[in-house]
């Protein structure tokens, strides 16, 4: 096997095990998707919090 396959195969599994959510940003309206809790927008660089 080579390497380059090696890598994609735990890379989609990384993804897949961190479910990525999507938000929109309350400040610039940007939609973007998230790991966690604490965001931070790409476009405005606004920081926020979701809640449970
Ligand atoms: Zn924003």
């Amino acid at each position: 096997m080579d390497f380059k396959s090696e890598i994609s195969k735990y890379t989609i599994i990384d993804l897949d095990k961190l479910k990525t959510n999507k938000t929109k940003c309350p400040k610039c309206g940007r939609e973007f998707n998230y790991v966690g809790k604490k965001i931070i927008c790409p476009e405005c660089k606004y920081i926020f919090k979701l809640n449970d």
